[in-house]
């Protein structure tokens, strides 16, 4: 399945030279033109990097990036800063920014640290089949969007994960624990009680009767099934 990525920058040259580049590489790639764009799509659908300039409208890249990570966003992100742009890596670092580029830079650069960052982000993303069907729901995965009775659901970003992530298990009994790690990550400090949490919402919004789920079943004392 391909990697998605969101290209928050507001420099319409670079955008377009960027998102070409990474297209031809095989990344599906959405774009942002400021802050607030970008924390919007970020927070409402899933993607595996996020690419995030330091200089944006209406909302700077670092606040984008502290609001993301308030929201329990997890998404690895790239930081590009503007040559003599003073930048204060470590409130970055802090913050959740997995690396740094000074512009103006090499399209190879960035697509040699996206692939770096890529290679130890958790595989949520198993090559399933790119849409996947239950009940009145289904699920497109090249588009990362979710539809019930061809009505659009709106998921937020960890929803998406945690349900791709049932969906690739289906038939698995899934512990607490292990939803934590593989879907939240291991540098997340969210508790077992967060799992139950996004389950519950998980039903309520895909179970035909969330009192009386058919497809996310609890498994008494050991965690949850997907029989989707
Ligand atoms: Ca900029």
């Amino acid at each position: 399945m391909n990697r998605r990525i969101l290209l928050v920058e507001d420099e319409p040259g670079l955008t377009l030279i960027l998102s070409d580049v990474l297209r031809s590489e095989g990344y599906v790639v959405e774009n942002a033109q400021d802050g607030e764009r970008g924390l919007q799509l970020a927070t409402g659908e899933y993607f595996d990097l996020l690419v995030l300039d330091v200089g944006l409208p209406k909302k700077n890249g670092f606040d984008v990036l502290r609001d993301l990570r308030q929201r329990g966003v997890t998404t690895p992100a790239i930081m590009l800063t503007a040559r003599g742009q003073v930048v204060d890596k470590i409130l970055g670092l802090k913050l959740g920014a997995d690396d740094y580029l000074t512009k103006p830079f090499d399209t190879g650069e960035l697509l040699a640290r996206i692939e770096a960052i890529l290679r130890r982000t958790p595989a949520v993303t198993t090559p399933t089949a790119e849409v996947y069907v239950f009940g009145d729901v289904r699920v497109d995965s090249r588009r990362a969007t979710v539809t019930r009775a061809g009505e659009a659901v709106e998921l937020t970003a960890r929803e998406y994960q945690l349900l791709r992530f049932l969906i690739e298990n289906r038939e698995s009994v899934l512990s607490r624990d292990e939803l934590l790690d593989k879907v939240w990550g291991y540098d997340a400090m969210p508790t077992t009680r967060t799992v139950d949490v996004h389950i519950g919402l998980l039903r309520q919004k895909l179970e035909p009767n969330p009192r009386l789920p058919q497809y996310i079943l609890t498994v008494h004392g050991l965690g949850y099934k997907f029989l989707g």
